[in-house]
Formats: structure tokens, sequence, C-alpha cells
């Protein structure tokens, strides 16, 4: 076209960065040149923006200034991490030649390029990149329409932690995905491209705060996916791994194309699929998740959650663990109290416990220095990590008394451990230098004593001084001339220079002393023997680092041929710090074991939030006040109980509701609970409406918020499952309010069946305790002192008399004319309301169940009645809580 003919010519290499840019449109492209990765064009204007550095310019392109800034290569992870962070993608592009070899191509030809990897967040092996007490997973996911047999749409999930090799696929469906999302958490997520016009999936991925990767739809091809698969493992058939459904292939094979796309054929060292079956876990939704603040706390921190509470251990990898476990309960009774007996084991043997401790503090990150050598990104530090990671995993086996008694998971784990390459972690040993660089190339690292060759040619480079110093003092005594001298300079290298005067007894053995130079006053030359030295000095440095790369690679394969042995040592090193972790958490705040059974029990005696108990520890205040539950069904009942808890503000009703689910959750995790004694009958599903906040972000009021997960969890809800709500109805009038809250605690004791607790400030809701036989009213105790309120944080049973309001109004610092208004105006307001419209509700309102199409026994009045039949047309399960609310007036309206 004349437009291009009349455009200034692209230098070589500029058409070269474009072509690779162009093939990489969503990245960032750092470009190699020297020691830099340079940036160009809006890449260089994004980066020096989100990196603060600064922006110049190189050359110019269509008549414009190229915009340019670089990282320094030595720097690059510290620059890659900040720009992961925020979110952006990085194509690292390098030199796939040296310069010689390009000039041989021709005189004007640039050096080959090519992007050797593509940095993505859940992609990420560089300890600087990645968070140690954290799996960085990639989960892919792809969605089946009709892959169940109902014809209801199914999810395959499959996630992989490439700096572990962690994979794992599990199926899901609509009502499931945003809490498996949650539960996972993983950093990115990738799907086919055309999945994200369903804007509704676009949020979910969204809500779990992962990077969303959009890839073509080829690589969720199912036809080819068990082949892909079977490809990348090795085998023939998948059969082995277990049974997968076509949609979990499918996800599969989708994580592992994007793997090898991202890397570049380089083989991260994974496990074998392994896949989560179905009710295996106790399904937590991701706001329950979010507002119990398992994992973070609502402001996004680590520090103030349950997991940074409880976490004692002492290596990544352990932590990494623990977390994974925390976020993903069991309701596997075996499972549960496998890991129950190897804590209980170490809690009683602290003797063993504490060397355990001890040994595994120093144990390096093995499986992910594992994965950096099997990607060609590892260095001598990672050799030396495995090293260091098997000695120290053969000594933490011999703590372990030959032939003891152990339980199945500590036994497992050790004879893991005995099973480590032993043989091959002494020679990593023996060849690892203790103090070795980080890169590879600048040599160095290979220990003296283990390659004969290479201490030779280091004695040679290192002695080449000495060498030289006695070759001088040689000549000048032979040769008399006391002001001979060798040097080096670049020109020449090595010479021998002689005053002028002095210069006839060299050059009358011209067979010897060949003439370099003449200088004013001075001459050089040198000798078959000095040139021998000095290209062997010179080839000495290059030979040694030759040698040292070969052993690099030597060591490195020998390392990835046994990758699954060693990802099983640091597989039982992680079971170990966490079985002992626990064990020191039980043991220095006070858990006791649970009984956990098939029982609908949930008794809990002396139970305590654990959080907050060690912030009022840290401000060295008052103590916790430990509380009891028990929600069990009771004698001859076949559901579990409702407890009704009344109670002024800040009398410890949230942490009540939050303490007994979080006791339900490390129950199930396996680990030891903050109370005297536990018993509980597995919980399915743990559901949660606590605190709210406004989803503004997402254009919802409170009370919105409030009414979808309240809906939730009557639509979901069953009798294995534990609900905590709490102050349903409060962003709402107050008759609104308490109708849904009413409404709410009926379906819950009459449909779901569930075991629950409720907290609310309306206090006519205690006489629903009259007519619900499982429903019990429990209160916070305060204690009233010259007119001022005390709590006591200790619940009881029955209902809290009055409100408090306006004590805590004064207690928070109302002024004292307001809050003797209040008084004046509260005591009027009670004088008119001597009704107590509850009460009369209790008698004049049918009993839900009436309403309801479930199970629920009921005795319906016998005679016809306008609101019956009204309510006859109704389906609860129909409705939408405002449809509900709708429906009660037109009922009220009726009657
Ligand atoms: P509510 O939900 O009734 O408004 P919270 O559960 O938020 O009250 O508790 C308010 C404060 O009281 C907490 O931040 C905590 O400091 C303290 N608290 C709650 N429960 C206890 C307890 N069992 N023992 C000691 N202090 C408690």
């Amino acid at each position: 076209a004349p437009e291009q003919k009349a455009a200034p010519r692209l230098t070589p290499m500029m058409a070269q960065y474009i072509e690779i840019k162009t093939a990489n449109p969503d990245c960032l492209l750092f470009y190699r040149m020297g020691d830099f990765y340079e940036l160009f064009f809006e890449d260089a204007e994004a980066a020096s923006r989100a990196l603060g550095i600064t922006l110049t310019k190189r050359g110019k392109h269509l008549g414009e200034d190229i915009p340019m800034c670089g990282v320094p290569v030595v720097s690059a992870d510290d620059y890659l991490q900040k720009l992961i962070a925020l979110g952006f993608r990085v194509a690292v592009c390098e030199q796939t030649e040296n310069p010689a070899e390009a000039k041989k191509r021709g005189a004007k030809s640039v050096v080959r390029r090519d992007v050797v990897r593509l940095v993505t967040p859940g992609t990420l092996t560089e300890d600087r990149l990645l968070d140690a007490a954290r799996n960085n997973y990639l989960l892919a996911l792809h969605r089946a329409r009709g892959g169940s047999l109902d014809g209801e749409t199914v999810y395959g999930l499959a996630w992989i932690d490439i700096s572990t090799g962690v994979f794992r696929v599990a199926s899901s469906d609509e009502a499931r995905l945003a809490a498996d999302l949650a539960r996972i958490d993983p950093r990115e997520v990738v799907v086919a491209d055309n999945l994200l016009e369903d804007e509704g999936l676009k949020g979910r991925i969204a809500d779990s705060r992962a990077a969303l990767s959009p890839v073509p739809r080829s690589l969720f091809d199912g036809a080819t996916a068990a082949d892909r698969l079977a490809r990348y493992f090795g085998v023939a058939t998948l059969d082995s791994f277990g049974q997968f459904s076509r949609a979990e292939l499918t996800a599969a094979a989708g994580a592992l194309g994007y793997v090898e796309r991202t890397q570049f054929g380089e083989r991260p060292p994974l496990d074998p699929p392994s896949r989560e079956g179905d009710g295996q876990r106790m399904l937590i939704d991701p706001a329950t998740r979010a507002n119990l603040e398992l994992m973070r706390t609502l402001s996004g921190e680590r520090s103030g959650s349950l997991l940074s509470v409880i976490d004692r251990t002492v290596s990544g990898a352990g932590s990494r663990l623990l977390a994974s476990r925390l976020a993903s309960p069991l309701t596997d009774l075996a499972a549960i109290h496998a890991r129950q007996a190897a804590i209980a084991h170490l809690h009683q043997d602290t003797y063993l416990r504490e060397r355990l401790r001890g040994a595994l503090k120093s144990v390096p990150d093995i499986a992910r220095a594992l994965s950096r050598l099997a990607l060609q990104r590892g260095g001598p530090r990672d050799l030396l990590a495995l090293a260091e990671g098997l000695t120290a995993a053969g000594d933490i086996a011999a703590l372990f008394a030959e032939g003891a008694e152990l339980p199945a998971e500590l036994a497992a784990a050790l004879a893991d451990l005995r099973a480590a390459p032993m043989t091959l972690a002494a020679d990593l040993a023996r060849a690892i230098d203790d103090n070795p660089p980080l890169l590879k190339r600048d040599g160095g690292f290979v220990a003296s004593g283990y390659l004969e060759e290479l201490d030779e040619v280091r004695r040679l480079r290192d002695d080449s001084r000495k060498v030289i110093a006695k070759m001088q003092g040689d000549l000048c005594e032979e040769l008399a001339i006391r002001a001979l001298k060798i040097k080096h300079n670049n020109v020449l290298g090595w010479f021998i220079e002689v005053p002028a005067a002095h210069a006839d007894k060299l050059t009358s053995d011209p067979a010897r002393f060949i003439h370099r130079q003449t200088m004013a006053g001075a001459m050089r030359f040198t000798t078959p023997d000095l040139a021998d030295l000095e290209s062997r000095i010179a080839n000495a440095a290059g030979r040694a680092l030759a040698l040292e790369l070969e052993t690099f690679d030597r060591l490195t394969a020998e390392v990835v041929a046994v990758g699954a042995a060693i990802k099983t040592v640091a597989a039982a090193l992680a079971v170990l710090d966490v079985a002992s972790a626990l064990a020191v958490l039980a043991e220095a705040e006070d858990h006791v074991c649970p009984l956990v059974d098939d029982s609908l029990a949930f008794e809990i005696e002396g139970g305590r939030h654990p959080v907050v108990e060690e912030a009022l520890k840290r401000s060295g205040g008052e103590t916790f006040v430990a509380n009891d539950a028990n929600l069990g069904p009771g004698e001859g009942e076949e559901s579990g109980h409702i407890w009704l808890i009344t109670g002024p503000n800040m009398a410890g009703k949230s942490t009540f509701l939050r303490q007994n689910a979080l006791i339900a959750i490390l129950a199930q995790m396996g680990a030891f609970v903050p109370a005297r004694r536990a018993r509980i009958g597995i919980v399915d599903r743990l559901f949660s409406r606590v605190g709210a906040a406004d989803d503004l972000a997402r254009g919802r009021s409170t009370f919105m918020v409030e009414m979808v997960e309240t809906a939730a969890i009557l639509n979901q809800a069953g009798p294995r499952s534990l609900v905590i709500l709490d102050e349903i109805g409060r962003g709402t009038s107050t008759f609104d309010g308490l109708s849904i809250a009413w409404a709410a605690i009926e379906n819950l004791h009459e449909v779901n069946r569930s075991r629950a607790l409720f907290a609310t400030h309306y206090h006519e809701l205690t006489a629903l305790s009259a007519r619900l036989p499982r429903l019990a009213n429990a209160t916070v105790r305060v204690k009233e002192w010259q007119g001022d309120v005390v709590f006591l944080h200790e619940i009881a049973p029955g209902a809290a008399d009055r409100s408090y309001g306006i004590q805590v109004a004064k207690l928070a610092g109302l002024p004292a004319a307001v809050v003797e208004r209040a008084r004046q105006v509260l005591s009027q307001l009670e004088e008119q309301d001597r009704r107590a419209p509850a009460e009369a509700l209790i008698d004049d309102l049918p009993l839900f169940a009436a309403m309801s199409p479930s199970p629920a026994p009921a005795t319906a009045p016998a005679a016809p009645d306008p609101v019956l039949e009204t309510l006859d047309g109704l389906d609860p399960d129909d409705l939408t809580p405002r449809e509900a609310l709708e429906a009660l007036y037109a009922l009220k309206r009726a009657r």
C-alpha cells in the first residue's frame, strides 16, 4: 500500500519486536536486550506507571518517538511480582542465540529472540513471587450443558499448583460453583472465551477475586481430553488415576493445555490428577466463608483471621497444608478420626513433637525447588534446598523410635520419609557448596573436592598469579635482569617486559623469546611457556564454568527423574508439620479433641472463640467467658434444635454464634477445638448470615444482601446443616424485619429442620418458643449496676427482658441530655405498647407448617378459612423473599 511505502522503514530490531508483540497482545512484553528487559510503546507507558520507573524513548516509529522503559534482568523478579499483583500478564522474551551467531547470518541481522515463558498469576514458581504459606492455584473451568442425568448444567473443575505439582479435579453445579471457587481460592481462572458471554458466570468468577484468563475453546476439547492427559503422564489409559466424568476430564485437559502454553513446553512435575468426590467436604458458601473470616478478615488481611491464630506450623509447606485443610473441612468420619489420632499422639508425646518441630524448622521448600528445576528455572540454591531437605527427611525419620506404635497418618508419613532418595541427597550434599550463588551462570556453586578435574582447573585459575610470579622470579635470575616483569594487558595478554638496555639478552634467543612490542625504553616478549600458561588460565575459567554447568544439568536431571519420590517426601513433611503444629496449638490454647460422629449432636461445653479470645489476651484486659451450646435432638426427636438468642448489642451474641461455627469447622478439619468438651454429629453444610455489609460494588443494599443470603439458606439448608443467623431483618422497618425473622425461624424449624443459632434483637420472637418444640430461648446475661449495663458474656436459658439499647448508647458516649431524653421517650412508648403484639400473633396466626407443603406434621384447623384458602394457593418454595413478604401483608389484610 502507498501509505506503507511512505512510512519510514522499521529497524530490523523494531520489526522483530512488533512481530513478537503482535503474537502476545494480552501480555506486557519483556524484551531482552543485554542486561535489561526493555518495554516499548503502550507496554512501556503502562509499566512505567505501574512500577514507578522512568519512561525514556528510543528511536522513532512512524515518525513518533518510541516510548521505552526497562528493568534490569537481575532484579526482574521484583518487578514481575508487582506487575502480577496488579493483574498484568508478562511475556518474557529472551535472546535465543548470541550476537556472534547473529553476525554470521549477515551484518545487519538481529539476534534471534523468542518468548520463553508467559508469567501469569496462576503459573508462578519463584519464591519471591509466591506466598510460602499459600498454594497458588490455576483453575480451569469447563461447563457441560446437560452433562448430568437430569439434563442440568454441570461444571468440571481442575486446579493445578505448578509450584508444588498439586493437580485436582472435581465436579460442581450452578448452586455450588461459587462455594467451590471460594474453597479452592484460585489465583487465576482459565475458561473458554465463549463461556464469558454468560454474565452470571463471569460475575461469579469475578467474585472469587481470581484473575480471569479467557482461552480459545479448542483448549477445552472434550473429544481429545483423555488422550491429551494420558500423553502428558505417559500412560496408555487414565484408569489407574480413578474415574472421571467427561466434564472433569475436559477441565483437566484445559488446565494442562494452559500450563503447556504458558511454560512453552517445559513440564512441571505434576501429580496425576486426583478427583475430589462429592460429599467428602463440608460445603461452605462464599458469604459464610468470608463472614467467618477463615482465611482472611473481611478487610482482606491474613492477620486476625482464624488461620492466623491457629497456624503454628514451622514450614511453608506445612502452612499451605494447614490452610487447605481449614478451607476444606471434611465430612468423612474415618479421615477426620485419622487426623485427630495423629494430633493426639503428638499432643501426648511432647518429646517427639518438639524434636520434630526443631528439625522441620530448617527444612527448605523442596516441592517448589523441584518445580523450578523441572521447569529449567532452577538455580544452585534449589539443588542445595533439595540436598538439605532430603537429608533432613532422613534425620526426621530417625527421630521416630524403631517399631513404635503410630497412628496411621504418622506411620504413612514416616514410611514416605524412609523411602526418600537418600543416595541422591548425599550426592547433592557433596556436590553443592554451602552458600551457592543465586544464578548458575555465575559458577562457583560446585563444592571443592566433588570433581577432580574441576578442582584442578580451579587450582590453575587461582594459582595463576603464583605461577606467573614464580616464572618472573626464575627469568630474572636466569637472565640476570632485575627489572624484568611479567605483566598483563587486554591487547597482548600476558607478556614479559624488560628495559631496552637488556633486550639483547632476549633477542639473541628468538626461538624462545618472541618479540611482541617495542616501547620507549622497554621491549615486550612472550615465550612458548608463557603463551601456554596464558591460554590455560583463560581456558581454566571457561572450563570450570562448563564443568559446573554440566554438573548442574546432570544433578537436575537426576532430581527430576525422582520427582515423584521427592514430592511424596515433601507431602509427608507437611503432614508432620501440621500434626505437630495442631498439637502445639491444642496444648498452648487448651483445645480438646472433639467427638465427631454421625449423629445430629452439637454439644459444646465451655466453647470459646479463638480469635476473640486471642485478642482479649493480647489486650490484657478481660478473660474470655466460655459458653455451652447444645443443638442436638432431644429424647425421641429426629431433628436438631434452634436456639434463639436475645440480648443487648455488645453482649456477645455474634461472638457466640461464630464461635460455634468455627468449632464445627475446626472439628471437621480434624483439629482439636477451643472447648472443654465437644461432640459434633457431622455437619454437611454450614450456612451463616452474619454482619451485613453493603455490597455497593454490585449495587445491592445491606437489606438486599441480607435477603439474598437468607433466601439461599432457607432454600438449601437441611437436617445435617448448621445454620447461624444473626440479626435477620435489621436492614428494614421494625415490622417488616420482625415478620421476616419470624417466618424464617418457622421455616428453619419446620422445613429445613437444621441445627441453628439465631440471634435477634426482636424480643417478640421469644414468644415463638411456646409453640415450636425444638426452639429454645437463650440470652446473653447482663447486670445492671447503678443504671449502667455490665456485660457478663454468659449465655443462659431464657429471654432478655429488655433491650438496654439506651445504656449501651450511654456507654458509647452519647451526650447525657440525649440519653435522658431517650429514656423519657422509651417509657412513653412502652406505656402505649402494653398490648404485646407478638403474643397476640401467636394466638391468631396459623402455624407456619400448615402453610407449607413440606413433610412437617401439621395439625391444621378444621374450619375452612379465607386465610387458609389464600395460603393453599401459595408455594413458599416458589416465592422470593419479597413475594413472601407481600404475601404476608396480603394475609394480614385478609384476616
Ligand atoms: P453482639 O453481637 O451481642 O453485639 P459481640 O459478639 O459483637 O456482641 O461482642 C461484643 C464484644 O464483647 C466483643 O468484641 C468482645 O470483645 C466481647 N465479648 C463477646 N463475647 C465475649 C465472651 N464470651 N467473653 C468475653 N468477651 C466477649
